[in-house]
C-alpha cells in the first residue's frame, strides 16, 4: 500500500466507521456463531503475496463481524461497560499513526509529560487529595498487582526483589469474598500464595464487614503470620457493593497494614460530587485504581492508577540498563519504572481528547444519567410482582431475577432464570449477564453504555417481561413435568 493507497483506504474506513456507529442498533448485541465457526473461515497459511485492502476489508465485513459482540450497542448490558466515544476514536487513531513507543520520557517527551498533567486532572476530577500521583496501567488488574508488588518490597525492605523468599516470610492478604479475581491472580503471581488470600465475610449490601477483617488479622498475627495489604473494592464486580473504607482505613492503620482500593468499574461515578461519600476515608488509602476504559469513555485500555508512595512504587520496578540510560534521567517522569511493562502505548492522548471534549460537566451528565436510569428500572423491578431485587442499587447496576407467585425452591428458580437469560441473549436484543449472590442465580443489568439511553432500558425491560411471560404460559402447560 502507499501513500495515496493509504488516504483513499483511510478515507473508505472513515465512512464505514460512521456507517457502523449510526447503525449499530441493527447487530445482534451478542455475537450468535458457534465455537469454531470463525477459524475454519480462514486459510491455514498466510499469504505468500500481498492482498488488496478492498479484498481484506470484505473478509473482515464476511467473516469478522459476525463474531463481534457489540459493546457499543446501547442495548449492551453486559458485564460492565467498555465504552468508546468519538474523542477517544480519534485519539485511537492519531495514537496509531504516530506510533510512538513511550517507554520513557526520551522516547516522546509529550507522551510522559500529557500523561503527568492528564493523572492530576483525572486525580481532581475524582476527588483524590494531592498526596496521590497517577501513572496509566493497561488494566486494573495489572494496577492490583503492581500495588501488592509494592506493598510486598516496601515492607520487606526492598529484599524479596534482590533476594526472592529467602526467609520464608509468610504475608497475608485481605479482601472481601465479593472482591474480584484478579486480586487473587495478582496474589499468586507476587509469591503470596492464594492460600493466603483471606476473603472476609460481607454484610447484608455484599460490603466488606470490618470487624472481621480485624478478627482475621489478629488470628493472623497470633498465628505467625505477617498480615501484608488489604483490599478494598468500590463497586464489586457482582452487585457493585462498597466496602467501608473508613472503618477499613482504620483497622489497616491499626495494624499497619497496606490499603489498595479496587474502583475498577465504580471509580467513574466519583467525578460526582454526591458519590463521594464512597472514598470517605481516602487518608488511610495507599494506592488506588479505577478504568477510564470501563465508564469513562475512553477505548480500551486505559487504566488509571494513583499511589502515594511514588518512591516506594518506582523503588520497586526500576531497572537501569546502561541502553536505557539518558541525561534527563533525574529530571522527568520515566514511566518504564512505574509498572511491569518496558513498552508503553501513548494512551494518555485518547484520555485527553475525551476530557477536553465532553468536559468534566459532559462526563458528569452522562454518569447521572445512567445511575438515575438505573434506579428507575431498580423501581419498576421492586413494583412487578413477578420479579424482585437481589442487591441494593447503590451505582448503574441492577441485580435481580425472575420469581413467578409460588415458586419457591431455589434450585428450580435458579434453573428458570438461567433460561430466561439465555433466550433474551438468543434474541441479539440486548445482552445480560448474571452473577451468583447467596447462591441466588442472579441476572445483572448495567446501564452505562455511551450512547445508552431511557428507551433502550425501557424496551429491554418490557422485553424481558415479554419473554417471561411466554416462557411461563409453556411452562404452565407442561405443570405435570416440573
Ligand atoms: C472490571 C474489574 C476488574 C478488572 O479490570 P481489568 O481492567 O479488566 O483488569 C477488577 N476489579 C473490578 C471491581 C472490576 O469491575
Amino acid at each position: 500500500m502507499n501513500i495515496d493507497e493509504f488516504r483513499e483506504n483511510a478515507h473508505f474506513l472513515v465512512e464505514w466507521m460512521v456507517e457502523y456507529l449510526k447503525n449499530i442498533e441493527t447487530y445482534p448485541v451478542k455475537s450468535p456463531v458457534k465455537p469454531k465457526e470463525i477459524i475454519e473461515q480462514l486459510p491455514d497459511a498466510p499469504p505468500e503475496d500481498g492482498e488488496s485492502f478492498d479484498i481484506i476489508f470484505s473478509d473482515f465485513c464476511k467473516i469478522i463481524l459476525p463474531g463481534i459482540t457489540h459493546w457499543q450497542h446501547p442495548s449492551f448490558f453486559a458485564y460492565f461497560p467498555a465504552n468508546n466515544s468519538f474523542p477517544s476514536i480519534l485519539g485511537e487513531m492519531a495514537m496509531a499513526t504516530i506510533g510512538a513507543q513511550c517507554m520513557i520520557w526520551e522516547t516522546s517527551p509529550s507522551a510522559a509529560e500529557l500523561e503527568e498533567r492528564v493523572m492530576q486532572w483525572t486525580a481532581r476530577m475524582i476527588g483524590l487529595p494531592d498526596c496521590f500521583t497517577g501513572v496509566i496501567q493497561d488494566t486494573a488488574s495489572t494496577s492490583t498487582l503492581v500495588s501488592i508488588l509494592t506493598a510486598r518490597e516496601k515492607f520487606s525492605g526492598y529484599e524479596i526483589n534482590s533476594k526472592g523468599f529467602t526467609r520464608n516470610k509468610k504475608f497475608t492478604v485481605y479482601c472481601s469474598k465479593e472482591t474480584h479475581s484478579s486480586i487473587e491472580k495478582a496474589v499468586k503471581i507476587a509469591g503470596i500464595g492464594r492460600e493466603n488470600l483471606r476473603k472476609i465475610d460481607v454484610d447484608e449490601k455484599f460490603s466488606l464487614i470490618p470487624e472481621f477483617l480485624e478478627d482475621s488479622i489478629r488470628k493472623d498475627i497470633q498465628n505467625g503470620y505477617i498480615p501484608l495489604c488489604t483490599i478494598a473494592t468500590i463497586g464489586t464486580t457482582g452487585s457493585t457493593a462498597i466496602d467501608p473504607l473508613k472503618p477499613i482505613g482504620e483497622v489497616c492503620k491499626r495494624y499497619n497494614l497496606w490499603l489498595h482500593v479496587d474502583a475498577a468499574l465504580a471509580g467513574t461515578a466519583l467525578v460526582l460530587p454526591e458519590k463521594r461519600w464512597m472514598i470517605e476515608g481516602i487518608e488511610n488509602v495507599d494506592t488506588f485504581v479505577f478504568n477510564p476504559h470501563k465508564w469513562m469513555f475512553t477505548n480500551f485500555d486505559c487504566s488509571a492508577y494513583f499511589v502515594k508512595d511514588k518512591e516506594a512504587l518506582i523503588k520497586t520496578f526500576e531497572i537501569h540498563p546502561e541502553y536505557l540510560k539518558t541525561q534527563e534521567d533525574k529530571k522527568v517522569n520515566n514511566y518504564r519504572d512505574w509498572g511491569i511493562q518496558l513498552g508503553r502505548r501513548f494512551r494518555a492522548l485518547k484520555l485527553w481528547f475525551v476530557i477536553r471534549n465532553f468536559g468534566v460537566n459532559g462526563i458528569r451528565e452522562k454518569i447521572r444519567s445512567h445511575i438515575q436510569m438505573a434506579k428507575e428500572l431498580a423501581s419498576m423491578i421492586e413494583n412487578s410482582p413477578d420479579f424482585e431485587l437481589i442487591a441494593p442499587v447503590p451505582l448503574n447496576t441492577v441485580c435481580f431475577r425472575w420469581k413467578p407467585e409460588n415458586i419457591n425452591n431455589l434450585d428450580y428458580l435458579n434453573r428458570l432464570n438461567e433460561q430466561l437469560l439465555e433466550n433474551l441473549n438468543k434474541s441479539g436484543k440486548l445482552y445480560l449477564t448474571h452473577t451468583k449472590l447467596n447462591g441466588i442465580y442472579t441476572i445483572r443489568f448495567v446501564v452505562g453504555q455511551t450512547n445508552v439511553q431511557k428507551k433502550h432500558v425501557e424496551q429491554a425491560w418490557e422485553f424481558i417481561v415479554d419473554v417471561s411471560k411466554d416462557m411461563r404460559k409453556k411452562f404452565l402447560k407442561g405443570r405435570s413435568s416440573l
